[in-house]
């Protein structure tokens, strides 16, 4: 474990003790603590915290306020919310933070035990390894001509990663979603979100819808001479089927490549709609009766709509990482999760988790019924050769496991 400064902020001062007595007893903290929001507020803005803990409920400033003062500070710690205020409450100062840029780790209900510090250090220390790289390269958005950009796609230094999909089932991967990634010369490997913006601006989503197609199709040759087939799922911002020749295209490109349309699965994104309804039915059917798959993405977050979930000839549904997050904790979400996933299993649909973090998250869904889950927990996008080297592993060690012990095959 590093060594991380953590601030407490709880006004009762029995409560205040009890936090600081189980932080200070994890390896690598040391711990400030305060009973006042407006003085926490002069802490931070002089001492560079890792993570501040607070309560909400406080009198004069209170916990919202503490977090919105923080928002305006240079430096902005990560956060852990403990409160016993209702778990809507908790979620809805969440996204408070969250919508100000403020990372936050964990909402811990009153009482606060060992176990659940232990798991916010977990958390603590995962999301400093992963923020270390990241501090320096700017999350700004990337600035590049249409020339530029086109280049890069042609090139092939714009590309598709894979991110594993795990079978509840099996516990083994067996099929990935495709994200596309910049390796960009100056500014390294760019995840989808710096640079998909000026993509949209520059009219190229469709070349890359192609190209990622296309590249998607390459790596799936190259499993399958492994020995492995593996469905992949890709992106497709729903405005572009107003175009009623895409199926045809993209049947034509996946044939000209060697693919197999039943093994791939266009991902409706919640980004972008058609301007009229009419296209989107045409397309999502049409696409279907060319063989692909195709799944709500991101369902449970902002405009996806149970109607249009019953109502467009989907073979899968992907929950949004806004209901797995925390629902190991949350009965609010947890009762949504349980819902989403009846739902889905009544429609006869794939079940896909996204954004799955922990181990907790796991074997909630594996206990609500879900199919698949998807998430850091068991990998990020990597690029094809770093998959085929994944199956091959994983093939191994089932084989060994299948020889040596029958019944301790991991089913993560
Ligand atoms: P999405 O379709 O919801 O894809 C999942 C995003 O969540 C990916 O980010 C993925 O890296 C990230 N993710 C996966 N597991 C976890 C996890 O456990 N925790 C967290 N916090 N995040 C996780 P990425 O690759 O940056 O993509 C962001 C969005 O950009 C995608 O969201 C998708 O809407 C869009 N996108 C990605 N690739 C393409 C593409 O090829 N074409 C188009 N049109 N859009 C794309
Ligand atoms: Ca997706
Ligand atoms: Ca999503």
């Amino acid at each position: 474990m590093s060594n991380h400064r953590v601030l407490i902020l709880e006004d009762q001062p029995f409560q205040r003790g009890f936090l600081a007595n189980m932080f200070n007893a994890a390896p690598g903290i040391a711990t400030d603590t305060c009973g006042d929001a407006a003085h926490a507020v002069e802490m931070c803005h002089w001492r560079r915290y890792d993570l501040v803990v607070t309560d909400l409920m406080m009198p004069g400033v209170d916990g919202i306020q503490f977090i919105q003062a923080l928002a305006a500070q240079e430096h902005r710690p990560m956060l852990a919310l403990v409160s016993s205020a209702s778990q809507r409450m908790m979620a809805s100062a969440r996204l408070m933070a969250e919508s100000l840029g403020i990372t936050v780790l964990g909402i811990l209900p009153k009482p606060v035990g060992p176990a659940d510090v232990g798991e916010l250090l977990a958390q603590l220390e995962l999301a400093s390894a992963d923020a270390a790289p990241a501090s320096t390269a700017a999350e700004a958005p990337i600035v590049a001509s249409r020339e530029r950009l086109c280049e890069a796609i042609s090139g092939g230094q714009i590309t598709a990663w894979f991110q594993p999909k795990k079978s509840l089932d099996s516990g083994l991967v067996v099929a990935a979603e495709a994200l596309v990634r910049w390796r960009h010369p100056e500014h390294g490997t760019l995840q989808a979100g710096r640079f998909l913006p000026l993509i949209q601006q520059h009219g190229l989503e469709p070349a890359l819808l192609r190209h990622i197609l296309k590249a998607s199709v390459q790596a799936q040759a190259r499993w399958r001479e492994q020995g492995f087939r593996i469905p992949v799922s890709i992106n497709l911002p729903p405005h572009l089927l107003e175009r009623s020749s895409l199926p045809d295209e993209l049947l034509e490109l996946t044939l000209a490549h060697g693919g197999v349309p039943a093994d791939l699965c266009f991902e409706l994104m919640e980004s972008s709609t058609t301007h009229h309804v009419s296209d989107y039915y045409a397309g999502a059917c049409r696409l279907r009766m060319k063989g692909f798959g195709l799944a709500q993405d991101d369902f449970g977050q902002g405009l996806s709509s149970v109607h249009n979930l019953v109502s467009t000839p989907f073979t899968e549904v992907k929950i949004d990482r806004a209901l797995v997050r925390g629902c190991a904790r949350d009965p609010a979400l947890h009762s949504a999760l349980a819902t989403v996933i009846a739902l889905g299993s009544k429609l006869g649909l794939n079940i896909v988790a996204e954004g799955v973090e922990t181990d907790a998250e796991l074997a909630t869904l594996r206990r609500l019924g879900c199919n698949q889950v998807q998430g850091f927990l068991i990998s990020r996008a990597i690029p094809a050769e770093t998959f085929g080297a994944l199956l091959d592993q994983e093939k191994a060690a089932h084989r060994h496991t299948d020889l040596g012990h029958p019944d301790t095959r991991a089913t993560r």
